[in-house]
């Protein structure tokens, strides 16, 4: 066979640099995994695929001057680990299952032919193109791990990149392994000028550089989104904020005309909490604040937005819902809320009551979502004024 000729780059070069750079990454993303222990997982996988990749990469670059045991088996055993823990990175990232043991069969069939080899005697190709084979297969799993994570509702411009970078790469690995049935053993050493030896390098490259900072953009975007949402969130009864309301309702303010449907708006109060807090301490009343938020939030639907108003107070926003179904709402809370025996911290039993007053909005018309929030908490004045302990709507408050 001939030669196949490639561009004249200086692989050894390159393969010592390489090697370098994944060293460097395993480093950098190590630390990262030390100080964002939310992602630890996912970057302390991704560190360890670099590490592999800088081994195995300075490995290939000593080949004729260390044994073929360190430089060939070991190298190439290496280069499985990139794959078997880039996908599972990926996989941690984006809260899918790892695909384990279809890597560690691709693995299997890659680390076969090496084992082949050296251990039969095989020619070098049969080790070039299994290896290729078993690492595009792994690289392909990680592209349909992207390729699921970016057609949901969470897709990312750095998800994107990454897709594109791991698609490319599992057929460049494909490309390269039949460049290895066609070319002579030579051509398919580490140090070679050829074009198999550049679908090493070039991919190499991009593995290395590319996709390390699409990970780390990705790591990026699912913190800024995971301190956004936690700005959303009620730190004690993990439900939503008042400024999570405040934003809702913004958008329901904004919508017009037939994109609007009716809804309703239910204020529900905690009676007598400060006599709890002054009975059971305030780590008492925090875990009836927490058991209360529970019981509203269990009983309103997945659609429903729920939230602590502040203090004591919960307000509820129910989506498609007339006041025949808020008042439903509403008693069923304050029903509920009255059967409840809460185990406090220390120990005691504590018991509460709940008031609730909700107001409807028909969908059409211009009043705003705080003008409704305003008549259901007048609603609850009423409930308050009636004695507690009750779920009032605001006809009802204006004929009481
Ligand atoms: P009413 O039946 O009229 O609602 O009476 P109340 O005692 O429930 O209402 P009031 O507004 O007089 O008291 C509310 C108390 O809630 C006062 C405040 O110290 C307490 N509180 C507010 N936020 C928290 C919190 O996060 N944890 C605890 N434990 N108490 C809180
Ligand atoms: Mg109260
Ligand atoms: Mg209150």
């Amino acid at each position: 066979m001939n030669a196949i000729p490639g561009p004249a780059l200086d692989p050894l070069t390159l393969l010592f640099s390489l090697g370098a750079l994944g060293l460097l990454m395993a480093a950098l993303f190590l630390r990262l995994a030390r100080t964002l222990p939310r992602h630890r997982g996912a970057l302390a996988a991704w560190s360890r695929a670099m590490a592999a990749a800088g081994a195995a990469f300075l490995l290939f670059f000593l080949r004729g001057h260390a044994p073929l045991v360190l430089t060939f088996l070991l190298a190439n055993m290496l280069i499985f680990g990139v794959a078997y823990w880039g996908h599972e990175a990926h996989a941690r990232l984006l809260d899918a299952p790892p695909q384990r043991g279809w890597s560690l069969a691709w693995c299997a069939v890659g680390i076969g032919g090496v084992l082949a080899a050296q251990g039969l005697g095989l020619p070098r190709q049969v080790a070039f193109v299994t290896i290729s084979v078993g690492f595009s297969a792994i690289l392909g799993m990680t592209t349909w791990l992207l390729l699921r994570a970016a057609g949901g509702r969470r897709r990312s411009p750095s998800m994107l990149a990454a897709l594109l970078c791991y698609g490319m790469l599992s057929v460049a690995f494909g490309a390269r392994a039949v460049l290895g049935l066609l070319g002579s053993e030579a051509q398919l050493h580490p140090g070679a000028v050829s074009l198999a030896q550049l679908f090493t390098l070039v991919p190499g490259t991009v593995l290395i550089v590319a996709c390390s900072i699409s990970f780390l953009c990705m790591v990026h975007e699912h913190q800024l989104r995971e301190v956004e949402d936690d700005a959303r969130r009620d730190g004690l009864t993990g439900l939503h904020n008042r400024a999570a309301l405040m934003q809702l309702a913004a958008r329901i303010d904004a919508e017009k005309g037939a994109a609007r449907a009716p809804y309703a708006v239910v204020m529900i109060d905690i009676d007598h909490f400060k006599a709890i807090n002054d009975a059971y301490g305030h780590g008492g009343g925090d875990a009836v604040l927490v058991h209360a938020g529970r019981l509203i939030a269990g009983s309103a639907r997945l659609a429903d937005f729920v939230c602590r108003w502040g203090g004591e107070e919960f307000c509820v926003l129910l989506h498609g819902c007339d006041a025949a179904e808020a008042a439903a709402f509403a008693r069923r809370v304050v029903e509920e809320g009255g059967t409840q025996v809460v185990r406090l911290p220390g120990g005691e039993l504590a018991t509460f009551t709940l008031s609730a007053g909700y107001a409807t909005h028909p969908g059409h018309g211009a009043q705003s979502v705080a003008g409704v929030i305003a008549r259901a908490d007048a609603a609850l004045y009423a409930a308050k004024r009636a004695g507690r302990n009750q779920a009032m709507g605001e006809t009802q408050a204006l004929a009481s």
